[in-house]
């Protein structure tokens, strides 16, 4: 089964009012296990309406949402939560790091939250930091870190939990472009890694063509780029 699959999604805010905005109106687009799709789009176009859609963070007016194979369309409040904690990892233009917690524990909070013991958290946060080359960051604060290291480590938050498909808004548009070429590179050996799917939305065409294949998204829809 698609790692992410969407089918005739559609949403429009502030529906049948005069500021009516009609976003998304029958997005298509099946990400496969293991496979990294650029999300190529003009600021404004509904990006982070689908990537929230996407990874359950909103809901979709028509068409339906699978992560896995499972229809996620009609579930209640709490199994949306708890299946976007098992099998969702998100990524944002700014890292949106705990500034009064250490790098490794910003990695080991999720993972607490979701039942991992603290031990094995931590064991796991070590690992990912040692991944993306911050084996000696740990227990910085995010204050203390580069931009650069600070995405890094908000990667390995990301992952912290395992997830399945891994949905990112511009993670490196923050950046430099010589420090997002190599965060960018870091992110990719990360998700190479584990073989999970992914779905990064960016305007840099440079790192789009660095994925497996990209998708825009125009007028509301999925065309192939
Ligand atoms: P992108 O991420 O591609 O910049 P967004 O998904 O954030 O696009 O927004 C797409 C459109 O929907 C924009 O016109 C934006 O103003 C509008 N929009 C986004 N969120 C809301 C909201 N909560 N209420 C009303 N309009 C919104
Ligand atoms: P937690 O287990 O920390 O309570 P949540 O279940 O609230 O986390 O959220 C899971 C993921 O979704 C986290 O990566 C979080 O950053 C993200 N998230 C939660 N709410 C929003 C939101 N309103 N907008 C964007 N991202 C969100």
């Amino acid at each position: 089964a698609p790692a992410l699959s969407l089918a005739g999604v559609g949403k429009t805010y502030n529906p049948g009012r005069p500021n009516a905005v009609e976003v998304l109106r029958g997005v298509d687009l099946d990400v496969a296990p293991g496979e990294v799709v650029a999300l190529v789009a003009p600021s404004g176009a509904g990006k982070s309406t689908l990537l929230h859609i996407a990874g359950l963070l909103d809901t979709a007016d028509i068409g339906r949402v699978s992560l896995g194979g499972r229809d996620m369309t009609r579930l209640g409040d709490r199994p949306r939560t708890a299946a976007r904690r098992d099998q969702v990892g998100f990524i944002y233009q700014f890292h949106h790091l705990l500034p009064e917690f250490s790098a490794i524990e910003n990695i080991v909070l999720p993972q607490l939250a979701n039942g991992t013991s603290r031990a094995e958290a931590r064991s796991r946060a070590a690992g990912l930091l040692a991944q993306v080359g911050l084996e000696n960051r740990g227990k910085h604060r995010p204050a203390a870190l580069s931009g650069g290291e600070q995405q890094r480590v908000a990667f390995c938050r990301a992952l912290a939990n395992a997830p399945r498909l891994l949905l990112a808004d511009e993670p490196t548009g923050n950046l430099d472009p010589a420090t997002s070429d190599r965060v960018f590179g870091a992110l990719m050996d990360l998700v190479r890694g584990t073989g999970l799917a992914a779905l990064i939305a960016t305007h840099n065409l440079d790192l789009a063509a660095r994925m497996d294949r990209q998708v825009r998204l125009e007028a509301g829809r999925i065309v192939a780029a």
